[in-house]
């Protein structure tokens, strides 16, 4: 199963991670006192829209029940009412979904004066009326403007579902009418077991390490061949050190993974070479990919060697994650340029 599976219409509970953030809007809809605008905000690959498509669904339900996740009771939609039928299908007139539309880099004013006829106009069901802005931090200038027309002006009826991984990105007019709901990356063990639940056991400490513990990351790693591209990668750069490979070479292998991925391998990787260098901790893992570039780093008895590669180690860490941030940057990185600069500083890296 991968993650576009997964968003189908059979799924219409919150992710176990997600029990408070739904209590929080069941309660408030139960007491018919839900905002008019919630804006879904923490990073990429928590399940957020999968959060907001369910709330939707559960919002117009015609007979919800209740579901037991993670130990909790928790009320959900039917899945069998005219409603949820029509909802699951993706076709129930009232819940739309905004999103950049194919070929475009930002959601625009058009999509969002369409969005403003939907929330004046009455609901078809009776019931609730959902409008999910998906990525909304993409919203252009004047669509953002728009959008603060219809939030200035609440219709009772109708709720919006702001969704996004980058909420500061979103205009403040915006961001201030609407409820923060934050959504943050589970403990492991309730990642762990959920993506057991669906993979079966194998490499889910890999993938939840190089997703920073964000489970529908995970997930979408475990697709397609990314475990062997990473592998691949993690040689590569092993090989550089040793000269068996130049930078040109173990930068081919980074389109197969992408640079946003393999700059998550090295953090991953530094920030346990620099554990280890501080603490002595064991430098065993389960993770095969990592065994080569383990016996770069030379164990010293000298202490001041050690803390002086762990200082280089710290500072090379900060300058991934710099590129990190660049790559995700609203304005336009060269992946190609910050990845040649990343590994030319890691052929120059002294590790023993
Ligand atoms: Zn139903």
């Amino acid at each position: 199963m991968n993650e576009s599976t997964f968003s189908t219409n059979s799924f219409s509970a919150p992710l176990p991670w997600q029990l408070d953030q739904w209590s929080q809007l069941s309660r408030a809809f139960a007491a018919g006192q839900m905002a008019h605008a919630y804006l879904l905000a923490g990073s990429e690959g928590l399940g957020k829209s999968l959060f907001a498509e369910s709330f939707a669904r559960t919002m117009l339900c015609l007979k919800p029940t209740t579901k037991e996740v993670a130990g909790k009771e928790v009320r959900v939609s039917c899945g069998e009412c005219a409603n949820c039928q029509k909802g699951g299908a993706g076709n129930h007139p009232d819940i739309v979904q905004i999103e950049v539309e194919e070929g475009s880099k930002n959601i625009k004013i058009d999509q969002i004066r369409w969005l403003s006829e939907f929330v004046i106009r009455s609901s078809h069901s009776g019931a609730a009326k959902v409008a999910i802005i998906q990525d909304a931090h993409l919203l252009n200038g004047n669509a953002a403007n728009a959008l603060l027309k219809t939030l200035e002006e609440p219709n009772k009826q109708t709720h919006l579902l702001l969704v996004s991984d980058h909420p500061g990105r979103l205009v403040a007019t915006v961001r201030s009418r609407c409820q923060k709901l934050n959504f943050q990356t589970p403990k492991a063990s309730v990642a762990k077991d959920w993506l057991e639940a669906i993979l079966g056991g194998s490499n889910i400490e890999a993938l939840l390490e190089a997703s920073e513990m964000r489970p529908l990351t995970a997930l979408r790693l475990a697709g397609g061949d990314w475990m062997e591209g990473r592998a691949q990668f993690l040689q590569g750069i092993c090989d550089m050190k040793l000269g068996k490979k130049s930078t040109q070479q173990a930068l081919a292998l980074t389109p197969k993974i992408g640079e946003s991925d393999v700059l998550l391998h090295l953090s991953a990787f530094l920030s346990k070479l620099i554990k280890y260098c501080l603490t002595g901790s064991e430098l065993r893992d389960d993770d095969p990919a990592f065994e080569g570039l383990y016996t770069l780093l030379k164990p010293s008895n000298d202490k001041q060697i050690t803390q002086s590669i762990a200082s280089s180690l710290a500072l090379f860490y900060s300058e991934v994650e710099l590129a990190r941030k660049q790559l995700a940057s609203a304005s336009n990185p060269n992946p190609q340029l910050i990845m040649e600069s990343i590994l030319w500083r890691w052929s120059q890296l002294e590790l023993s």
